[in-house]
């Protein structure tokens, strides 16, 4: 009865993807680029099926944030120009021009170790974002530096508020970037400068340049951590896992780690085996919400590494052993997004996709309204 079931099981909408892709390459003017950022693991949703759909619909670049990613995205026989966002070292930079990765620098110690291995560059200039990157005058000399040996391939800053209601800051860092990306595009013929991730991507037309690095949009997650729905992003993402086993309790009767629920009547409790080794964090404990068969029920007690428990409807024959219990997405008229457990944890719906872990199952489909004939794959 429980042959098709996942105990822990994430699965990725790819034509909701597409589907994002779309809709932001839609805003951009002609000409400029869409990066789909496919670090961490596509953001939890498996980098390279994410790669593949994002480049289908659209995206002419990948970014990462490490050279190990880019070398998954190459052994996946994917093709497409990556750019390396993160420092790396010198044993790194070896490996990230062997991948044919373009990478971000800031240091002309570093510019020269990417020159000698024959790899593009991006020169990193900090607007305001303050962690890595340079001010205009050694961002200048960067491109002077790596511009001889046709190295020179763009000019890139991130912003640091760009999510916020509050533009002063956004602008501040959007003034300065259009005035150096003015005065090196001139000099530098085929420059490419880029700044704007999902939320600049999503409220700045001025911010798109000539690409945009998109990550979280893409997943159909809000970047400004609100209902994606309304902006017209489709969540790509649905968490889920099944009624393992029901048991009764009397008045007293406790259940998990340090008897944190303690029925105060006659309950049924489900036993459901996914936990905070897959990704729902054990501070949901005695706070979440699961869906099951269209409704929405608490989780009681510990969550353990492997299991949790969640408090059931009265009414007996409302849920039953093998049931789908949904953590992210949708059932019957229910839904949770990563953006109302985002709120609920205090942090980010990039965090709650991003902690859905390896052992996870990942499962592909195309959703019934896309054309696309429907196309599964397990992956661990
Ligand atoms: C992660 C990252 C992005 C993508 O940001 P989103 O908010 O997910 O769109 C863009 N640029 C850089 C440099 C990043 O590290």
């Amino acid at each position: 009865m429980l042959d098709d079931r996942q105990r822990a099981l994430a699965t990725v909408d790819l034509s909701a993807v597409r589907h994002n892709i779309a809709h932001l390459v839609a805003l951009l003017p002609a000409g400029a680029a869409l990066c789909a950022v496919v670090k961490a693991n596509g953001y939890g949703h498996g980098a390279v099926p994410i790669a593949r759909a994002a480049l289908q619909a659209g995206a002419l670049w990948l970014g990462v944030a490490t050279v190990a990613e880019v070398e998954e995205l190459r052994e996946a026989a994917i093709t497409a120009p990556v750019l390396i966002f993160g420092p790396l070292t010198g044993v790194e930079v070896a490996r990230a021009a062997k991948a044919r990765a373009e990478v971000a620098v800031w240091s002309e110690a570093f510019l020269a170790e990417a020159l000698r291995r024959g790899a593009r560059v991006h020169v990193k200039y900090n607007s305001g974002m303050g962690r890595l990157g340079v001010d205009e005058g050694a961002a200048a000399a960067l491109c002077a530096a790596a511009a001889p040996s046709s190295a020179l391939a763009g000019l890139m800053s991130h912003f640091a508020t760009a999510d916020q209601d509050d533009p002063t800051f956004f602008s501040t860092q959007l003034e300065r970037f259009t005035a150096l990306a003015g005065q090196l595009k001139a000099r530098y013929t085929g420059l490419a400068a880029h700044i704007a991730n999902s939320a600049a991507t999503m409220r700045e037309p001025a911010a798109h340049f000539d690409m945009v690095r998109t990550g979280i949009a893409i997943y159909g997650l809000s970047p400004f951590g609100d209902d994606p729905e309304p902006r017209g992003l489709r969540p790509a993402l649905r968490l889920s896992s099944y009624v393992a086993g029901i048991r009764e309790v009397g008045p007293g009767e406790s259940v998990g780690y340090g008897r944190r629920f303690v029925a105060d009547r006659a309950a049924r409790l489900a036993i459901v085996p996914i936990g905070y080794a897959d990704g729902v964090s054990r501070a949901l404990t005695n706070r979440g919400e699961v869906l099951i068969a269209g409704r929405r029920c608490p989780i009681a007690g510990t969550i353990s590494m492997d299991q949790l428990t969640v408090l059931l409807p009265e009414d007996p024959g409302a849920v039953r052993p093998g049931d789908e219990v949904v953590f992210i997405g949708r059932s019957g008229a229910e839904r949770i997004l990563a953006e109302d457990v985002a709120r609920q944890l205090d942090t980010i719906n990039y965090e709650i996709a991003c902690d859905v872990s390896p052992r996870v199952v990942r499962r592909y489909r195309e959703s019934p309204e896309s054309p696309e004939s429907p196309e599964t794959a397990d992956s661990a």
